[in-house]
């Protein structure tokens, strides 16, 4: 090889290991913004609940309808953060957050008394029976005095236990089955209803949700979009709905999107629907709007 060859190994040498040390450079960058993006969502978690004039996190309120008449039987609460900082922040996102860093719990408890105090007052106004459903995290359900409380909000805001259903993860039973399922029953024979949410997704199989203290499954919504006009992979949500029927639950969709979707749910025997179809997840003004006039 002549000078001029060497020369030229070098430089492509060179340039490669220039590329390396640039990847690393942009990798390290992510990484940085990545974890600079987590402690701005931490403080402002925290911040939610000490100074919670600013309702950094806010709830919106998505209806449940009955399959057969299409009326309003309940909500379920869905968390949102706003923040000066980061503008809107997905609920994947800084609920996971929470849980990473333990702030699940304060978090939990600030979201569950927001939904249970603006379940009392469309009680008041002759709601009678709504139900609200609220997320919970496994978490949460671990902690020893969670029924505990749970029952301390249902009585200082004067709700009747009815009222309130959790929802709860299938990833959350995996570790703490026994422990979970008798904080579960707990729950129940104070008259809460529990549902299984996202139900297909995680490891339980309908054959072990007969055994877990639960009344509702809530079929999730991949399974509801691969329904479409003759599809055979609607057999997957039939299966789901007979065999929770047999085993006395109750059935409720998610992710109803279109006409197809729930007319088929209909006529297998759904009980519940809840979905964009719908209606997207609202605020409290625009709540008591569909209570009065439907959807
Ligand atoms: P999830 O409990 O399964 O809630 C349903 C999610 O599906 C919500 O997303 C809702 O806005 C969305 N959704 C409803 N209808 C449709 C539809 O027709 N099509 C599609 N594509 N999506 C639909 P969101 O509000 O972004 O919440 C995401 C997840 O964050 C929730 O899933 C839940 O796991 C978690 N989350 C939200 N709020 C809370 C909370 O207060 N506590 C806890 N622990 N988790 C929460
Ligand atoms: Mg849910
Ligand atoms: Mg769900
Ligand atoms: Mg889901």
């Amino acid at each position: 090889k002549n000078v001029d060859d060497l020369m030229k190994d070098a430089s492509i040498t060179i340039s490669y290991l220039n590329k390396g040390i640039m990847d690393h450079m942009v990798f390290n960058a992510e990484m940085r913004n990545k974890i600079e993006r987590e402690e701005v969502i931490e403080f402002e978690l925290i911040r939610s609940y000490k100074d919670i004039k600013e309702e950094i996190i806010h709830l919106e309120y998505q209806p449940k309808v009955d399959a057969k008449t299409s009326r309003i039987v309940g909500f379920e609460a869905l968390a949102r953060m706003s923040s000066k900082k980061l503008g809107i922040v997905s609920p994947t996102e800084f609920i996971d957050i929470a849980e990473k860093k333990q702030l699940i719990l304060p978090l939990g408890t600030m979201i569950l008394e927001k939904a249970c105090i603006f379940t009392r007052r469309l009680v008041d106004m002759g709601y009678k029976d709504l139900r609200m459903a609220v997320n919970v995290s496994g978490i949460q359900l671990l902690m020893d005095d969670f029924t505990d409380t749970v029952a301390d909000i249902i009585s200082r805001t004067g709700i009747n236990t009815r009222n309130l259903e959790l929802e709860i993860t299938e990833t959350v039973l995996l570790e703490n089955y026994d422990m979970i399922n008798a904080v579960l029953q707990k729950l129940r024979n104070m008259g809460i209803e529990i549902s299984m949410d996202d139900f297909g997704t995680g490891f339980s199989s309908l054959a072990s949700i007969g055994e877990l203290n639960i009344d509702i499954v809530k079929i999730d919504r991949h399974f509801i979009q691969k329904i479409v006009h003759g599809g055979e992979r609607n057999l997957i949500t039939t299966d789901i709905i007979s065999m929770a029927h047999k085993l006395g639950l109750t059935v409720i969709a998610e992710g109803v999107e279109n006409k197809i979707q729930k007319e088929y749910l209909q006529r297998n025997g759904c009980d519940a629907l809840q979905g964009y179809y719908f209606s997207r997840p609202v605020s409290e003004a625009k709540v008591m709007e569909l209570l009065k006039e439907g959807i």
